[in-house]
């Protein structure tokens, strides 16, 4: 429990039991013991299709998604929920929900998984990085090791809503390679969502200037219009 004060929560599990639960997006009632979204939410959650158009952020050799985030999607209500309302206790569905959309031989054994650090500025008392919280849980079901190879310098504006330009600027520099020793070969970067790509791409160009020679992005979401 982080960013969801300890109050609050109990607050919410008194009023779960008084009143019967209803997901947050659909509005539906579910069992008290689901958190904010109905299981149907969650199964209609909508892929993230590639489009044969589609180009890779620079620097980055592949990106996987497992959902489409849109304006007033489930995919974005599940993020911000995260992200935003701290509730951390969504990410091991998450993870779940996005290994099943992994196509076969994206995953190597030699990978080094590595969370983008918290790069957005602070919202309220959030403490915790998503993307570190999503990749814990993905490692532990995948048998990955995580190395954080990045480090960020500097707070950065909060992105949302920007293009990809001022993205691409504010992100210029963010960050740092912070590890010790050999660079591995092959990092998967874990975000939670891909919105511009200008973060992942940033990640990306510092990850291969010092040395890593394949970078394929792992995200639970991705921006689509
Ligand atoms: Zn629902």
């Amino acid at each position: 429990m982080h960013s969801l004060s300890l109050a609050k929560f109990r607050e919410w599990s008194f009023w779960s039991l008084v009143f019967p639960s209803r997901c947050v997006y659909c509005a539906k009632e579910m069992p008290a013991s689901n958190i904010l979204f109905c299981d149907r939410c969650w199964a209609e959650l909508p892929r993230a299709e590639k489009t044969p158009t589609e180009k890779l952020p620079r620097y980055v050799d592949r990106v996987h998604a497992g959902f489409a985030y849109r304006e007033g999607g489930i995919t974005r209500e599940i993020v911000h929920a995260l992200k935003f309302d701290g509730h951390t206790s969504l990410v091991p569905k998450m993870a779940d929900f996005l290994i099943r959309t992994i196509p076969a031989g994206y995953l190597n054994s030699d990978d080094v998984w590595t969370p983008v650090p918290l790069h957005w500025l602070r919202f309220g008392d959030r403490s915790f990085n998503q993307s570190l919280l999503l990749c814990r849980e993905l490692t532990n079901r995948t048998g990955g090791e995580i190395v954080p190879l990045l480090k960020r310098t500097r707070n950065t504006p909060a992105q949302s809503g920007q293009g990809f330009r001022t993205r691409a600027q504010n992100v210029k520099d963010a960050f740092r390679y912070s590890h010790k020793g050999e660079a591995p070969k092959s990092v998967l970067l874990i975000d939670d969502v891909v919105t511009t790509g200008a973060t992942v791409s940033e990640c990306a160009r510092i990850l291969k200037a010092s040395g890593v020679e394949q970078v394929r992005v792992l995200a639970f979401a991705r921006a689509v219009s």
